[in-house]
């Protein structure tokens, strides 16, 4: 399995697990354990395109660990996905549900694909192909998927039909982030970028920063995660300065009018020609004035190369590892404040907790009820790694890391190694 999942985000997150592992003198046989996932499944997913051809598109789902309860993690639909990359993103699953305190595990699953190339059609006969191939390695007790880059509640949707036509009855349960209309949960949608601004305001209180308009704000990526995490920014008081989509970015020093900014986008699907905003490229924006920068899109975007320029005082990595830890070290050094994907945007997983735990009781919460909870977790997530950092004089990265793998670990030497 070693080669098969060799890569560059896989190396990353396997650097941070064996830096923990040192630090906190995690017990060898475990370790090698959660190097490795417990179950990769790969793939065809046969499509017939709108032009009447059969595409084969490579298919991912990666278990990590199951040790705290049902597998649980994203789709991804895009052109860079492999299996490296969604055992990657497993590892992190499972570790973010630890520490996040959720009784989940973690894993990952994506297919090889522009889902952006794709018609509407296309890309439903895509997923049913692709959860009917999966179907039985998931359920509700088993691995409950959600939204990645590329797919959405939708996709979602059309995931809990297939799984229910297969079943003969409907199991809402068997994903989260699905439409409300058929037991997604209020909230969810905005949910991981929510979780980002939460975090970021316990960072502001540590740092003793006041949070007024004063503080200025670059978010990069506006899909769901970075939308909405402009939107809270907004509601919390903040000014906005930078937002940008896949290929065009936008940079207003006075602040941008974010129900303004979504509107346009909304009508043009591309944030370039808007008006009010002087035009910036997806690099600039990493490394323009600000307080606070929220990169929300892809892994790797701030590296060895950019890190020394970047201006924020504080990072909240929305996208799941996008700073390397060659970028890491630099901005620590320079006296950055990072919080960390896996604490960061656990927002997203624990709102869909939240989901999975109202399908399975029939029972449904209001958004208010939703939001405070999930500030509830936010808050003491970030207090438990800012006092483990504190106290052992680490880097919240590595004291998010050590949290979840001591969680993660006390469970596995109390449940044995089964079977022999
Ligand atoms: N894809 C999201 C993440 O990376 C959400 C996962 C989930 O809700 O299960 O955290």
């Amino acid at each position: 399995m070693d080669r098969l999942i060799e890569g560059h985000l896989y190396q990353n997150t396997l650097t941070q697990l064996t830096e923990a592992a040192s630090l906190m003198k995690l017990d060898p046989n475990i370790l090698e354990r959660l190097k490795k996932p417990k179950r990769a499944i790969l793939v065809s997913v046969p499509t017939r395109m709108d032009d009447g051809t059969v595409k084969v598109f490579d298919g991912y789902r990666v278990q990590h660990s199951s040790t705290l309860g049902p597998c649980k993690g994203g789709i991804r639909y895009h052109e860079g996905v492999n299996l490296s990359e969604v055992s990657a993103l497993a590892m992190l699953m499972t570790f973010k549900c630890a520490l996040a305190g959720l009784p989940l595990g973690g894993a990952k699953g994506g297919v090889r694909v522009n889902a952006t190339k794709l018609s509407r059609s296309e890309k439903q006969r895509l997923t049913r192909r692709y959860t009917s191939e999966i179907s039985s390695f998931i359920g509700p007790d088993r691995d409950i998927p959600a939204p990645d880059i590329g797919t959405d509640a939708q996709t979602m949707a059309w995931i809990m039909d297939t799984y229910s036509q297969e079943q003969g009855y409907a199991v809402p349960s068997v994903v989260t982030g699905k439409p409300i209309e058929i037991g997604g949960s209020l909230g969810r949608n905005t949910s991981t970028g929510r979780g980002v601004l939460y975090s970021v305001e316990e960072a502001c209180n540590h740092l003793k920063i006041k949070q007024d308009f004063n503080i200025k704000v670059a978010i990069q990526g506006f899909g769901e995660v970075g939308a909405s995490a402009a939107t809270c920014a907004q509601e919390l008081g903040l000014c906005i300065t930078a937002v940008s989509d896949v290929g065009s970015g936008l940079y207003n020093e006075k602040g941008l009018n974010i129900p303004a900014v979504k509107e346009y986008y909304q009508k043009n699907r591309t944030l370039k020609g808007y008006k009010e905003a002087d035009s910036i490229t997806n690099d600039e924006l990493l490394t323009s004035k600000c307080d606070v920068l929220v990169p929300a899109a892809i892994d790797g975007v701030v590296h060895e190369n950019n890190a020394k320029n970047v201006k924020a005082k504080i990072i909240a990595e929305g996208a799941n590892g996008p700073v390397t830890l060659e970028g890491h070290h630099i901005l620590v050094d320079k006296g950055v404040f990072v919080v960390p994907d896996i604490l960061a945007n656990a927002g997203g997983v624990i709102v869909s907790y939240f989901e999975w735990v109202q399908d399975l009781q029939n029972f449904f919460w209001s958004e208010k009820e939703i939001n405070s909870r999930l500030r509830d977790i936010m808050s003491t997530t970030f207090r438990v790694s800012l006092e483990h950092s504190n106290r052992h004089k680490i880097d919240m990265r590595k004291s998010a890391m050590i949290t979840a793998v001591s969680r993660v670990s006390s469970a596995m030497l109390l449940r044995g190694l089964y079977p022999q």
